[in-house]
């Protein structure tokens, strides 16, 4: 089970998310996403996608550790 938070605040409705992950993540109307704050072991590879598309890093997952090759931390 993936934990993730979407930091709603900084979230620009770029819906990257929504369309890496679909199942995980959607667009209400233009701006307001809604997402579900576990996601299935199944969705993990798609949520570590997401987070890494992002353009503004609003999300934070955890559990995602080898999910997606390469993954670093050093992009801030
Ligand atoms: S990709 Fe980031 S900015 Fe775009 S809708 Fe998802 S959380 Fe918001």
């Amino acid at each position: 089970m993936t934990r993730l938070v979407v930091d709603l605040n900084r979230c620009q409705g770029y819906a990257q998310c929504a369309f890496l992950a679909p199942d995980v993540f959607t667009m209400h109307g233009e701006e307001s996403l809604v997402y579900s704050p576990h996601a299935d072991e199944e969705q993990r590879e798609r949520v570590a996608r997401a987070v890494a598309a992002c353009p503004v890093q609003a999300i934070t997952a955890d559990g995602l550790d080898g999910a997606v090759g390469g993954t670093s931390d050093g992009a801030r």
